[in-house]
């Protein structure tokens, strides 16, 4: 570090009340103020506590579509991949607060991930014929601290292990790489790795909730003999959700630890790239911060979606989200 402070992004969206929330009588609890950029959480009972007021770099109501979310915030993030250096985006939040729904979205309303791809081959297709392209993807989970491959032609059974090389820097050793050609290609890679995540998460009766999802973009350009390139990480973290609450026992609760001590890794790798001033950036304590050291800090740009839910009864969970996010600023 050379003293120079970071600047990661930090974006909250808020999901609307769903049908069943509103069937239910849930009142909303969260104002999202998208021109003041502000969250003011209201405590359930008032006459409790006072509302709480937090300000981040953008807010997204309920209403804002995804074509917003990403030109606001990821379009910045993917243009300078496109001119060769690195970027994160990362979901965070409790489960079922629309972290899968932004960075992948569905049929009718892509999200992140898939926008990214339409996004990056309308930019090959408008280059100069001398420059030319390689576009590979990966796609890994970390289950408990365990490395696996989404795209393995067999299954993704197998753990990986993390190596490290001084020309390559750190890699996950026999992952997949494919190489794609254009944005519906890529789409159908994406979809085979998130059904991987889902079926793989059943056989070892879990939830894919409790996995981390790592897509990696690799994007290498070359003109004249002159080569650079840019990786883009899109990141769908393990819900946020304190796990004690639900009466946690045995395999469950070593699992639970394993999220909560990545979690609080990244915050606290962000935190300390933030502050500036720290002399040792903790990237080793976590599998998914020693794989993102190369795509976080130094000259890569990083960006932090907080996604929150709008009902009263996820008050406390939607409390320590924004205060998560709010010290990545
Ligand atoms: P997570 O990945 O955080 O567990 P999901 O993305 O699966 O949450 O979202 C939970 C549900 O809420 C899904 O049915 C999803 O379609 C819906 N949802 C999430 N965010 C939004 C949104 N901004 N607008 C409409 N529906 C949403
Ligand atoms: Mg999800």
């Amino acid at each position: 570090m050379n003293g120079e402070a970071e600047k990661v992004r930090v974006i909250v969206r808020c999901r609307p009340l769903s049908s069943d929330e509103l069937s239910h009588g849930h009142s909303n609890v969260v104002n999202a103020d998208n021109r003041a950029n502000t969250i003011q959480l209201l405590h359930p009972d008032q006459t409790q506590e006072p509302p709480r007021s937090f300000v981040f770099d953008a807010v997204f109501p309920p209403d804002t579509n995804q074509i917003l979310v990403y030109n606001v915030a990821a379009r910045p993030i993917v243009e300078n991949v496109l001119k060769g250096y690195n970027g994160t985006i990362f979901a965070y939040g409790q489960t079922g607060t629309g972290k899968t729904f932004t960075m992948s979205g569905d049929d009718e309303k892509p999200g992140i991930i898939p926008n990214s791809f339409a996004h990056i081959f309308d930019h090959i297709s408008k280059c100069e014929h001398d420059i030319t392209f390689l576009v590979r993807v990966s796609f890994l989970e970390i289950y408990n601290e365990e490395i696996r491959d989404l795209l393995a032609k067999d299954g993704n059974g197998t753990q990986l292990e993390i190596k490290e090389r001084p020309d390559v820097g750190v890699y996950v050793n026999k992952l997949s790489t494919v190489t794609v050609s254009n944005a519906s290609q890529m789409l159908r890679i994406m979809e085979i790795g998130s059904k991987n995540r889902k079926t793989g998460a059943t056989k070892m009766n879990s939830e894919s909730s409790r996995s981390h999802a790592m897509f990696t973009v690799t994007i290498e350009s070359s003109e004249n003999g002159h080569v650079t390139q840019g990786k883009l990480q899109l990141v769908d973290l393990a819900g946020s959700e304190r796990q004690s609450k639900t009466g946690t026992t045995g395999d469950r609760l070593k699992e639970a630890a394993k999220i909560n001590l990545s979690l609080s890794t990244l915050g606290n790798v962000i935190s300390a790239l933030v502050d500036g001033k720290s002399t040792h950036i903790p990237y080793r304590n976590s599998k998914l911060t020693r794989l993102l050291q190369d795509s976080l800090g130094g000259n890569s740009k990083t960006l932090m979606i907080a996604n929150i839910g709008p009902a009263s009864y996820n008050y406390d969970e939607t409390l320590s989200t924004l205060r998560y996010a709010n010290r990545a600023k």
